[in-house]
């Protein structure tokens, strides 16, 4: 009951004015951009997981390879997976604890954000529990889960250090997204492809001039 009543004080996905400043405290979060798409797409539902691929009949099957889990999609990827509790275990035990179930990403922000932790490192190791995921279903070598939490702080550092390294040429982490002229709307789209199935996923995100999501695909 404690934990219900703690709820309903999270920002509503339903309410305008909590759904904007909850966005606005995304894009101003110190992270690298491509961190901060990631969460967004995790909160908007449009991550390639196993559920949305079968949605879109990309793949057949929603079980979630890690685990043999019947559905995989964000809250547990990233965050209920007992293939990921040990990171969380140990840096986020007494939200665990507290919030015995939550019921996706867009709460569970809002509840580390309420409970006062650090939210760079929190989505900085959700991105990194996502990366060893999709590492993981291409048979790439992956760091244990246990080492997360140390990884995402020292990542974490040499980016507000301005040391981000630079991937084909590019510098990650210093572009910025950019809303659309007023009464325009912005796509913005990532796609994945799974050798295994031979498949390819799209996301596709539509935001008006306030950044605001209208729709995710
Ligand atoms: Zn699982």
């Amino acid at each position: 009951m404690l934990c219900e009543k703690e709820m309903s004080s999270l920002p509503s996905s339903s309410d305008s004015d909590g759904v904007r400043s909850f966005w606005k405290f995304i894009w101003y979060l110190k992270v690298p951009n491509k961190v901060k798409v990631f969460i967004w797409r995790a909160c908007s539902r449009a991550l390639p997981t196993k559920e949305n691929l079968k949605k879109r009949k990309v793949v057949d099957s929603s079980v979630f390879d890690q685990c043999g889990c019947l559905q995989e999609d964000e809250i547990h990827a990233i965050w209920d997976c007992v293939q990921v509790c040990v990171e969380w275990e140990s840096s986020c035990a007494d939200v665990r604890n507290k919030y015995l179930t939550v019921k996706n990403m867009w709460d569970l922000v809002s509840i580390m954000k309420a409970e006062g932790k650090n939210m760079e490192v929190f989505v900085m190791s959700a991105w990194l529990i996502w990366m060893r995921r999709n590492k993981l279903r291409s048979n790439e070598a992956t760091q244990p889960c246990s080492r997360i939490a140390q990884l995402a702080s020292s990542m974490l550092a040499e980016f507000q250090q301005g040391k981000q390294r630079r991937v084909a040429g590019v510098q990650v982490g210093l572009v910025r997204w950019q809303p659309p002229a007023e009464n325009s709307i912005k796509a913005n789209f990532d796609g994945v492809v799974f050798g295994e199935e031979q498949e390819a996923g799209i996301g596709v995100v539509l935001r008006d001039c306030e950044g605001q999501v209208l729709a995710a695909l």
